[in-house]
């Protein structure tokens, strides 16, 4: 929080994040809405200024002066459209603020022309500007920094068109004093909104950056938990189901099987002369032996159906909804397509084959424990027998 708060420090008399990426990140933030706004103020400005010819009409026919007013007001509005216009294709040039600062400077010299010409109606002259300074605050949204100096300049200009008008001195005081006032009104009402407004943004951002990391946190989580709850439940050589998952499943299956009605089978297998692959080919071979082995029976199998690796080289493999008979038809075609597919470790090519042990699980039998030692017994009947065969046996 402590380092948010230094990002996010704010120029207490501009108004501005003192940190030059964040005050452009907020200008970004907020350009759309700038555009918007400017665009309102540009074109009420527009229309203001081309209203007021009316006034002049009024106060002057079709003088002269009024040809060079109407025709200054003709073409600072112009200019204040296109801008409006532009602001479309750059919306920059609306938070950099610039370009607004050098159209309002060019908008004051429309109003001197106007004291200038037009000495009768000075003091309302006078007056009008002294609403510009504060609308110029207030409406245009622009940056203080901007606004202040075109303002400074505004009443600097004005100043001057007085003394070179010769006006007393007493009066030129007045008029600096009494629009000194809304430059001062604007100024400090805007440095409060630009305050104000930075301060909300950075409160969303840091809300916003916060929700961001406990996301990532979250989804690191998330991950990790995945990756517990695999290591938790699987082997790690093969990624078969570990003894404790298997066992878990079984009895979830079983009480299926038992409201459904639905036949339940396991088998036991076991890779056939499994020490010679360890000694003739090493280890890592039989370590790769027992994946192949792994992968032929995933391959193979249901989605729905359990495998689980119950020791060395001895496979657990669960069959839900497949009675006796239909699991020796598919526990003897995993064993002719393991018979078929020798493992390729190196340059040799090692012949895989598995006794197979089957049995159906009955109402007898109390646990898996029951069930694992019927198909066992098949198992050995079937290492007895030869090898490379499916033995089933009924409960
Ligand atoms: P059989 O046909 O009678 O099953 O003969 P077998 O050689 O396979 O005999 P047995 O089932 O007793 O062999 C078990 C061997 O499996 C013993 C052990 O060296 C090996 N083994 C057990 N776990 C692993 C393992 O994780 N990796 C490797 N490479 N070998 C293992
Ligand atoms: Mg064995
Ligand atoms: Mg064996």
């Amino acid at each position: 929080m402590d380092r948010a708060e230094d990002r996010f420090r704010i120029s207490s008399f501009w108004g501005e994040f003192r940190n030059q990426a964040e005050e452009a990140a907020f200008r970004e933030y907020m350009q759309s809405d700038m555009v918007r706004h400017m665009r309102v103020a540009l074109t009420v400005w527009g229309s203001l200024l081309l209203l007021f010819g009316l006034v002049d009409y009024q106060g002057l026919g079709l003088s002269s002066v009024f040809m060079t007013l109407m025709g200054a007001r003709i073409a600072l509005s112009l200019a204040i459209f296109i801008y409006g216009y532009v602001l479309l294709r750059k919306p920059k040039l609306a938070t950099s603020g610039g370009v607004t600062m050098a159209l309002q400077l060019v908008g004051f010299l429309f109003f001197y022309l106007l004291y200038f010409l037009r000495p009768e109606i000075a003091t309302f002259t006078v007056f009008v500007l002294g609403l510009l300074f504060i609308s110029m605050f207030v409406f245009v949204p622009n940056r203080l920094y901007f606004s202040a100096i075109a303002a400074v300049l505004g009443l600097a200009g004005l100043m001057v068109c007085m003394i070179v008008m010769e006006r007393p001195g007493n009066v030129i005081f007045g008029a600096f004093v009494l629009l000194t006032l809304p430059i001062l009104v604007g100024f400090f009402a805007t440095q409060r909104l630009q305050i104000a407004q930075r301060q909300q943004y950075a409160m969303y951002t840091h809300a916003n950056e916060v929700n961001q990391e406990l996301q990532a946190e979250i989804e690191r989580r998330k991950v990790l938990e995945k990756e517990l709850n695999r290591q938790a439940t699987t082997d790690p050589l093969t990624g078969l189901f570990n003894r404790r998952q298997y066992e878990m499943l079984f009895d979830r299956e079983r009480e299926r099987s038992k409201r459904n009605g639905s036949h339940l089978s396991l088998c036991v297998a076991d890779i056939d002369f499994f020490k010679r692959v360890n000694d003739e080919h090493g280890h890592d071979a039989g370590d790769q032996v027992l994946k192949h082995v792994a992968d032929q029976f995933s391959h193979a199998l249901r989605q729905s159906d359990i495998i689980g690796r119950f020791g060395g080289e001895e496979f657990i493999l669960l069959l839900p909804d497949t009675g006796l008979e239909d699991a020796e038809v598919v526990i003897n075609r995993l064993r002719q397509r393991l018979e078929a597919a020798p493992v390729s470790v190196g340059d040799d090519q090692i012949g895989v084959t598995a006794t197979f042990g089957l049995t159906e699980v009955c109402t007898s039998d109390n646990s898996i424990e029951d069930v694992i030692r019927r198909a066992d017994k098949a198992l050995y009947e079937g290492k007895a027998g030869g090898r490379n065969c499916v033995v089933p046996v009924p409960c």
